[in-house]
């Protein structure tokens, strides 16, 4: 190949790596990148070294594209990219031999250990589990506000904010904030507080009917201090429940009792729930939870990780950090099964090892996104030109879509400030400081906005 000549391997690796540069965040470019070379380029083949198999994995499935455009850019004859790791770099816990090994761990003994470690301890009066508390739950921008509001309310029951209403999506730690203020009010005085489910709630109206107990059921309720109910959503349709429910709201909050609900979406988008409970909801404090960011993701590994009293190589931490974004519940699952080898091998898995075991968790990683496709799809959303959202200029309409744009590429791609800045005709990067605050505050108060930047990551997801 003639271009080789042009280029040392170096020089080429350089050029495209600043190429590469430009479609990924920072973060990820300086986690899977660094220490990375071409080991050699022959007959349109080019071989890239990298120092461990996260990098390996993370190139191979998700930067492939942008690194085989960059080179491909450079030198045209280029048709293929392999990729290897040097064993000489840095990580070198790799070795063949265990490979052997751990094959013989099969899925039935993980998940046996997996179970294992999921010790249940229930109290049966509250229905509280003391595995939920404040001192494990990692605050983060994403949960900080119900965090806060699940504190205020178990310290003070029934005083600050009642019925306090708590949202969001699967697996991202509304139970354990219900569970959690139950746990930290009975701490205090001896408070009855009764934690329940929308389901169980509704089972046992249904069986006290049946058996003609529901004046017992009902007193059994009006003694409690606290009532927690979990997955309100599940109360929905179900004409009977809601009525003895609305009955029993009203008699503990005449009595100043603390009432604490949860669902997976706010009340108001709760279609079949009658009216008048709904806005008894509404009366009292709603707080939302979002899906955390790259930083509480990782600390609430670490924290899980030091729990357990493990030592997991930072890498694997990162690894999961970055392939599982919406589900805290998923994330936890990874460790377990981390733990569940360690356990079973007596030993802590090696990043191959990682990669192997979480497969079949992280199916296929998730798809990326880069600077030029956030522009492309907020400029698409708001009916704008991709220029003018980048232009220096101040024309109204266009500075909400431009924040937007700005806080995307903060919370999604890690860009820092000042390159944000850059990307947007220059500008400094307090601005850009600005604007992502601006739009971090108005999420947290105004629906409409909340939903489009909702469209628009799904949009960027698919
Ligand atoms: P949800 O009820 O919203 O579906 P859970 O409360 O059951 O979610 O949370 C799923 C798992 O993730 C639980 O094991 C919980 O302890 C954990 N978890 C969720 N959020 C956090 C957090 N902020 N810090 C630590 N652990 C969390
Ligand atoms: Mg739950």
């Amino acid at each position: 190949m003639g271009d080789e000549k042009i280029f040392s391997k170096e020089e080429l690796w350089q050029a495209a790596l600043g190429e590469i540069e430009l479609n990924i965040s920072k973060a990820n470019f300086l986690t899977w990148l660094k220490n990375t070379s071409i080991d050699s380029i022959k007959e349109g083949v080019v071989v890239i070294s990298v120092p461990n198999h996260f990098s390996k994995e993370w190139l191979e499935n998700k930067y492939h594209k942008f690194i085989f455009q960059a080179l491909k850019k450079l030198i045209s004859e280029i048709n293929k990219i392999d990729y290897i790791i040097n064993a000489n770099a840095e990580n070198k816990n790799t070795a063949a031999p265990e490979k052997e090994k751990t094959k013989k761990i099969n899925e039935t003994a993980l998940l046996k250990e997996q179970l294992s470690l999921a010790e249940i301890e229930i109290n049966p009066e509250t229905n509280l589990n003391q595995r939920y508390m404040f001192d494990t739950f990692i605050v983060g921008s994403s949960n900080e506000l119900a965090h806060a509001a699940a504190l205020s309310v178990a310290k003070n029951p029934g005083q600050t904010y009642n019925p306090l209403f708590i949202y969001g999506g699967v697996g991202l730690g509304k139970t354990h904030l219900l569970q959690a203020i139950g746990n930290e009010a009975q701490k205090k005085e001896k408070l009855r507080v009764k934690y329940v489910t929308s389901e169980k709630f509704t089972e046992e109206v249904v069986t006290a009917i049946q058996n003609h107990t529901m004046n017992q059921l009902k007193n059994n309720y009006r003694k409690t201090d606290i009532l927690i109910v979990d997955d309100i959503q599940f109360l929905v349709g179900r004409e009977k429940t809601q009525e003895e429910f609305f009955h029993l709201f009203n008699t503990l909050y005449e009595k100043n009792k603390q009432i604490i609900l949860s669902s997976d979406r706010p009340p108001k988008s709760i279609a079949t729930l009658e009216d008048r409970l709904r806005s008894r909801f509404s009366g009292g404090m709603i707080a939302d939870i979002g899906y955390p960011d790259f930083e509480t993701r990782l600390a609430i590994l670490k924290t899980k990780v030091a729990a357990h009293n493990f030592k997991i190589n930072e890498n694997i931490l990162i690894y999961i950090a970055n392939a599982i974004t919406q589900n805290i519940r998923e994330i936890e699952g990874c460790l377990t099964r981390l733990i569940a080898f360690t356990r079973l091998t007596k030993k802590e898995p090696t990043e191959e090892e990682a990669i192997r075991i979480l497969n079949e968790v992280i199916k296929t990683p998730k798809k990326i996104f880069n600077i030029k496709q956030i522009i492309k799809t907020v400029a698409n959303f708001y009916d704008i030109e991709e220029k003018d959202l980048i232009a220096k200029n101040r024309q109204k309409e266009i500075v909400k879509p431009r924040q937007v744009a700005m806080y995307l590429l903060r919370e999604d791609l890690k860009s820092s400030f000042p390159y944000i800045g850059k990307k947007f005709g220059n500008r400094d990067h307090t601005t850009v400081i600005y604007a992502c605050e601006k739009i971090n505050d108005l999420i947290k108060t105004n629906e409409t906005i909340k939903q489009e930047i909702g469209i628009i990551r799904e949009r960027l997801n698919n």
